[in-house]
């Protein structure tokens, strides 16, 4: 039995390891990728320590540190359940492998929302896409929609202008990002709105041909002809697995208190997959590193 399983190598599992390895606990950190949403990160501007880094590259150096210390990883796997056994927690995974622990770490992050229409599950990677940064320079002179009216559709839009031929961005709402995102993407003229448009299929046999889109109020609706659609309509808390152990909030996000504490004894959680506000790396890092201390204190308390 190990005294700690983190599960999630994002910037929250990672650190969390760093420092539970520091504090000599037998530990695994169990993850299905290494870097998490950091990979999908082109530029970061604010972790503190670099003045700009490619996300890939900093979570590369987050992995090295991690591996500066004796503790077990294990990656590729998805943890499926979790549940509460005699002295501890037993961990399952995709795989059929089980793993017991006195305490555990959730650091699971989030993943992109889908659309959820028909086309959309057949054609992704075949053009739906879910990452403008990593996957916008594939696009380089044709036609592409993106999906959604926030900072990253705005961002999306942003880089993808400069790339693409023409760009439609199509909104549910009204645009809801950062004024200074809205004013560079609205001076771009390769770019047309589709405001309170819903989006009703992506069309393709084997790769993406065009999205057929409504307009909410006039019930108009039309096609669109794209080879990529760049889905940017937020994320959602990798919590599934934990459901049935620990309180999820309405947005699915698990509950934790100041301390990382989740409610149930010997059961933390850190990062974007939490209630704490402000979904970044640097937050992210630091729930991680206070996580862990607190896992410490449990397990210090618990050999007493
Ligand atoms: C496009 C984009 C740009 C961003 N830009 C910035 C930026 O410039 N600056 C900034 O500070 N922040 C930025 N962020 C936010 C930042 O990336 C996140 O706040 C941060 O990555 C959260 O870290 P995390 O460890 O909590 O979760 P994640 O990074 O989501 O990592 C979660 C980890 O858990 C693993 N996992 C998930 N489910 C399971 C499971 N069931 N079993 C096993 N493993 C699992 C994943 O494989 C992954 O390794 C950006 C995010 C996005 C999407």
């Amino acid at each position: 039995m190990y005294e700690l399983v983190i599960i999630g190598a994002g910037p929250a599992g990672m650190t969390a390891a760093v420092y539970a390895a520091r504090k000599k606990l037998n530990t695994l950190l169990l993850s299905y990728d290494i870097g998490g949403q950091g990979l999908t990160t082109w530029l970061v501007e604010n972790y503190m320590g670099y003045q700009f880094i490619e996300g890939r590259e900093l979570m590369q150096k987050f992995e090295e540190q991690v591996k500066q210390f004796p503790i077990d990883m294990k990656t590729g796997e998805r943890v499926s359940n979790l549940s509460r056994i005699d002295g501890g927690f037993e961990v399952r995974t995709d795989k059929s492998e089980n793993y017991q622990a006195k305490a555990v770490i959730i650091a699971t992050g989030k993943r992109p929302r889908q659309l959820n229409v028909p086309g959309e599950g057949k054609l992704k990677g075949r053009g739906v896409t879910y990452c403008a940064i990593c996957d916008g320079p594939l696009f380089g002179g044709e036609n592409v929609a993106v999906i959604g009216g926030g900072n990253s559709a705005l961002e999306a839009a942003e880089d993808m202008v400069k790339i693409a031929d023409h760009v439609y961005l199509v909104s549910l709402t009204h645009l809801t990002g950062d004024q200074i995102l809205i004013d560079k993407v609205k001076s771009a003229n390769n770019l047309t709105m589709f405001l309170e448009h819903e989006v009703l299929e992506v069309k393709g046999e084997s790769r993406v041909e065009g999205i057929k889109i409504r307009d909410l109020k006039s019930k108009q609706e039309r096609e669109l002809y794209v080879s990529g659609i760049f889905i940017e309509i937020g994320l959602i808390p990798n919590s599934e697995p934990f459901k049935g152990i620990v309180r999820l909030n309405r947005l699915g996000e698990i509950e934790v208190n100041c301390a990382d504490e989740t409610g149930v004894l010997g059961l933390f959680a850190a990062g974007d997959v939490t209630n704490v506000p402000e979904k970044q790396i640097v937050v992210a890092a630091g729930e991680g590193a206070k996580a862990a201390l607190k896992a410490h204190h449990y397990l210090q308390r618990l050999s007493k």
